[in-house]
């Protein structure tokens, strides 16, 4: 088997774990290319050949393998995701075994399934588009601005930092939202406006009930709340009631489409996969990217194909 690790070096706490994964892939008659990402590095160019490997596995935070995955979109390559950021809620959602020698299995058993991708662009500070993929959450508001705020606490504190930012910054703009989906067009007040691939956060909460990373479809979510409060509750709900299909999410607006616009009254801070962009930003428009990622899964994946035998 022929295959290439791409490694962020400045990802979260797992860092080291990629060199023990490397020993448990290969055996003989195996190659193994590694590489370490360069933090200027665009994945197009770390990824040029990867179409020459059985499986390329992208080791880092969600928010540069949302950005390798991106960049490997309708190419016939087989991706692994790798946990080695801090909260590697994409590797959940796909939902593999959280261990380096089950998923070094996995990657030589090859089975794989095909996955959405989220693609998001927008307008910077500059009035130059920008377009970037994601594969969790993105979209502006309150929560970028939390992102935001974690950012120099991330490496020290990890997921703690989230919460420390919550705390920190208590006070949310509120904004009107003109929202399209596929041609549908509906107005939010709120202080969020999320567009999600799959919704699972920490701790198997969902955000929404029954977002899937294949279903071809986005989901978008306004958090329509005006105080820290109100915005406990759809967490605190999520506690309680992990699936969200018994208490609901109160305060969340939910709607699915291929196709999503938002318009913003205000500027508000932007956040894709859980990485905060520059400046402040108008509005955004995401598509879905249908099957567009083939990625390895295990057994314990509820993305395993259903006639395949462990
Ligand atoms: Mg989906």
């Amino acid at each position: 088997m022929r295959s290439l690790i791409i490694h962020n070096p400045n990802s979260g706490f797992g860092s080291d774990a990629i060199f023990e994964f490397e020993r448990m892939l290969i055996g003989p008659g195996d190659e193994c290319c590694m590489r370490l990402l360069r933090s200027d590095e665009p994945a197009d160019e770390a990824l040029a050949d990867a179409e020459d490997f059985d499986v390329c596995v992208l080791s880092g935070g969600d928010g540069t393998v949302s950005g390798m995955l991106h960049s490997l979109a309708y190419r016939d390559v087989t991706a692994c995701v790798f946990p080695s950021g801090t909260a590697n809620l994409l590797y959940s959602n796909i939902g593999n075994a959280f261990e380096p020698a089950a998923l070094a299995r996995a990657c030589k058993a090859g089975k794989t399934a095909l996955l959405d991708l989220g693609e998001i662009s927008w307008c910077d500070d500059h009035g130059v588009e920008r377009t970037r993929g994601f594969s969790l959450i993105s979209g502006i508001g309150y929560d970028a601005q939390l992102m935001r705020a974690a950012i120099p606490n991330k490496k020290a504190m990890g997921q703690a930092a989230y919460f420390a930012a919550v705390l920190a910054d208590p006070n949310a703009t509120l904004a009107t939202f003109e929202i399209t989906i596929d041609g549908e067009r509906f107005t939010y007040e709120g202080i969020s406006c999320l567009v999600a691939d799959t919704a699972m956060l920490q701790g198997d909460i969902e955000l929404i009930p029954d977002c899937r990373l294949d279903d071809g479809l986005l989901d978008s979510i306004a958090l329509e709340t005006k105080s820290l409060g109100d915005l406990a509750r759809p967490f605190l709900a999520g506690l309680f009631d992990r699936t969200g299909k018994t208490l609901g999410r109160p305060t969340i607006t939910q709607r699915r489409g291929s196709e999503i616009k938002v318009v913003s009254s205000e500027p508000l801070p932007l956040e894709i996969d859980g990485d905060a962009v520059d400046g402040l930003v108008s509005g955004y428009t995401a598509r879905v990217l249908k099957s567009a990622i083939r990625v390895v899964v295990d057994p314990t994946s509820p993305y395993y194909p259903k006639d395949a035998t462990a």
